[in-house]
């Protein structure tokens, strides 16, 4: 039994804004995510009228209950008597005002379908001390923007104040020297320890700097293999909160080895829209769970385009990959729209820039991007209550 986002959205219609609309019609509810019998609600109050000044904490917490048992019911309805449910007020800058958390249960007939899916097949996938949630970033084929998302990704994790480390595991063929202009850093190797590059608020590694890349890398699978459990173990790290691996595309043997050689928390697969990129997404969701990693969700990427006329365009078929995620049951993350500053700023390593409107073309890619980081937080969040730790107990603060 689950709860959709569809299901708990109509049950926010009944939760009603001062203004007298409902908080939905309001566009109050600025997100919404569902991991088994876990969910979280986002809602911004003051939506739509920037100069409101917050609601008092009373207010807030009066408003966070009745969203507390409006969502309750109607996962009742659906069978699910024991509801995880964070509740985020967030002002106009997306800064949480307060955090409401509502208990959840385990065990029974209830039980977590995940459970069960938290340790990698492979008993010798290695962690890394310091270190979070290890994130893979997959795709079925090169190309799509596998390794764009996981730039973004990490910076707007980096943005929000977490510690994030980017590795890039495409050894094939590292992006990451052009994409977070490492260009004219030197790596730097302390008593035989890699230190990490900084740049962006984030922690990078790539064997873009290690090897000439202009040289065809003709290493089979165990070389890959053992370079890539290199540049992981042998990096100094530090404390990260998120470290996100770009891995090689595909779901062959290398992808395959790479994914299965570290302990990952979970991963996240880009697709474009067409049927034939949705094809080859569902295999690398089908090579995730095959080793036992949670797909976290599904990012569009090129989903449509924008023109200098101001319309969407859907060149290549809009929500196609977004229908693929709810056909798997894989939570869809968001869509980033073809956008030439992102490429732009992607060839001139500046990532950062694309969070701002004036150097991203206008506010529709810094607010798909961090739509997409808010989504991934909250799916990493209830991931973890779904597997039994970090369970939320009953506390307003
Ligand atoms: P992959 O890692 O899947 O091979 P990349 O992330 O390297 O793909 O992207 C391939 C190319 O497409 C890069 O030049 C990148 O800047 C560009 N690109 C990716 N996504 C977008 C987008 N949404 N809008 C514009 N250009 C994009």
């Amino acid at each position: 039994m689950t709860l959709t986002k569809d299901q708990i959205r109509e049950a926010l219609r009944a939760v009603m804004h001062p203004s007298g609309e409902d908080i939905v019609e309001r566009g109050c509810v600025m997100n919404i995510a569902v991991c088994d019998e876990h969910a979280s609600v986002r809602v911004c109050m003051t939506q739509g009228d920037p100069g409101a000044p917050q609601p008092a904490r009373e207010q807030l917490a009066k408003v966070g209950a009745v969203i507390d048992s409006c969502v309750r019911a109607a996962a009742k309805e659906q069978g699910i008597e024991d509801l995880g449910l964070i509740v985020d007020f967030v002002d106009h800058q997306g800064e949480v005002v307060m955090k409401l958390k509502g208990d959840a249960k385990t065990g029974g007939a209830g039980a977590s379908k995940r459970e069960g899916q938290q340790t990698p097949q492979n008993k010798d996938a290695t962690g890394v001390p310091g270190v979070r949630h290890i994130i893979a970033v997959g795709a079925g084929k090169g190309g799509v923007g596998k390794s764009t998302v996981a730039v973004n990704l990490a910076v707007g994790l980096a943005k929000k104040g977490h510690a994030v480390g980017l590795l890039d595991g495409d050894i094939y063929g590292p992006s990451l020297p052009t994409m977070m202009g490492l260009q004219s850093h030197d790596q730097v190797v302390i008593e035989g320890a890699l230190q990490p590059f900084f740049v962006h608020g984030v922690k990078c590694i790539t064997m873009g700097k290690l090897v000439d890349t202009d040289k065809p890398l003709i290493w089979r699978g165990p070389m890959a293999h053992g370079a890539f459990n290199q540049l992981i173990e042998r990096t100094q790290w530090g404390e990260l909160d998120y470290l996100i691996i770009d891995l090689p595309p595909g779901t062959g043997d290398v992808p395959l080895t790479l994914a299965q050689s570290v302990q990952l928390a979970g991963a996240v697969v880009v697709c474009t829209p067409q049927k034939v990129a949705q094809d080859d997404a569902v295999r690398a969701s089908g090579m995730f769970e095959s080793l036992g990693v949670e797909v976290l969700g599904v990012v569009e990427n090129m989903s449509f385009f924008i023109g200098d006329d101001g319309k969407e365009y859907d060149i290549f078929g809009r929500g196609g990959a977004q229908t693929m995620a709810q056909r798997l049951g894989h939570p869809f993350l968001g869509a980033v729209p073809i956008n030439m500053a992102l490429r732009q700023n992607s060839d001139s390593g500046d990532p950062s820039a694309n969070f701002e409107p004036e150097r991203a073309g206008g506010d529709a890619l810094p607010r798909a991007l961090r739509g997409m980081v808010d989504q991934f937080e909250a799916q990493v969040t209830l991931s973890q209550m779904s597997r039994g730790s970090g369970k939320p107990t009953l506390s307003i603060s």
